[in-house]
């Protein structure tokens, strides 16, 4: 099947675009149309015009996926550059646009001197990307935050949400309705004057001791377990260093899986899986990832 599209969207929409480029992990086979929206309106549009068979896929800087060799069939909309509006409502209050950098939330909030948003600084992917992950670092988390989301369907239809119409976890949240996207959300802050941009630097300054940060990975790959952490479980395991072709578990934070250069996604499923597996054998205990794995082998 091949997904017919307007010429009117120009060259906001690409074909067979590889979707390594747009991923941390740098692997990832191609998106049959990937399509990149000037604004909202022209992401309403685009939705409106496409069959109801398509399959959709909503991308924010990729930091949390791992997309198979083979691709995605149908339709991948990417925020980035898209939708990037922040605004202040109030004096607690801000709107953030789904395609915002998180490391920008953190950033504006201390110059409005609003907080605690340090935390989003440690979260290197989009708001839409943190509101679907309930991304959370450095003991912050994005759901606390929610007032209301503002959402779109694959028919172009806009709904505003409030957080009780979602179930809400660790690294977790389900929606209420199926294919439903984050458009915006408005976030509530204390007022936090003096606040400085320094007291990120350390909290991102302390994090780079212990995590691999700078080299190709997606963060966390498993959730810890409950009362454990997943770090502990596959080092205690002795696959802390353990290589698989260019592909291997961190030696400075077992709980991440670096890409070197040349590892393709089946590789690093393969080394997810086989960590997976030694885990259960040695400790009993399941490991979930919490990187979303999608596409085509
Ligand atoms: C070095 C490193 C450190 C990390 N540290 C942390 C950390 O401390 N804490 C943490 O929680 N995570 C961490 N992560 C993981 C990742 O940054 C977060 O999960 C982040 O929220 C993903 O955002 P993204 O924009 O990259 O989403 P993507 O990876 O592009 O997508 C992730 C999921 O969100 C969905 N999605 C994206 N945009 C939307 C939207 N607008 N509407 C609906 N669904 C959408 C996608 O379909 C996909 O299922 C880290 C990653 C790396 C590489």
């Amino acid at each position: 099947m091949t997904v017919a599209v307007p010429l009117s969207f120009g060259t906001r929409v690409r074909r067979r675009e590889p979707l390594s480029r747009h991923t941390s992990w740098h692997v990832g086979g191609p998106a049959e149309v990937f399509f990149n929206p000037r604004d909202r309106a022209d992401l309403s549009a685009f939705l409106r015009g496409l069959p109801d068979d398509v399959p959709i896929y909503w991308i924010g800087l990729g930091s949390n996926l791992l997309v198979r060799d083979g691709g995605l069939p149908g339709v991948v909309i990417s925020t980035v550059g898209a939708l990037d509006a922040l605004a202040r409502l109030s004096a607690t209050s801000v709107r953030g646009e789904a395609g915002v950098a998180c490391a920008r939330i953190a950033r504006q909030c201390i110059k409005w001197g609003l907080g605690p948003a340090e935390f989003f600084a440690g979260i290197p992917g989009t708001l839409g990307g943190a509101l679907a992950m309930n991304a959370g670092a450095f003991g912050g988390e994005t759901w606390r935050h929610v007032i209301e989301v503002e959402t779109i369907d694959r028919h172009g239809t806009e709904r505003v949400r409030s957080p009780s119409e979602y179930r809400v976890g660790y690294r977790e949240v389900s929606a209420p309705a199926p294919e439903e996207w984050f458009l915006s959300a408005t976030l509530s802050f204390e007022q936090r004057p003096g606040a400085h941009v320094d007291e990120v630097h350390k909290l991102l300054a302390r994090r780079k001791e212990t995590q691999p940060i700078g080299e190709w990975s997606c963060g966390s790959v498993f959730t810890n377990p409950p009362g454990d952490h997943a770090a502990r479980l596959i080092e205690a395991a002795g696959l802390k260093g353990f290589r698989l072709g260019d592909a291997s578990v961190s030696s400075k934070h077992a709980n991440f899986i670096i890409n070197h250069g040349t590892a393709r996604a089946a590789d690093l499923e393969r080394l997810i899986e086989h960590v997976r597996s030694t885990v259960v054998r040695v400790h009993g205990v399941a490991l979930h990832p919490e990187v979303r794995i999608v596409g085509v082998p």
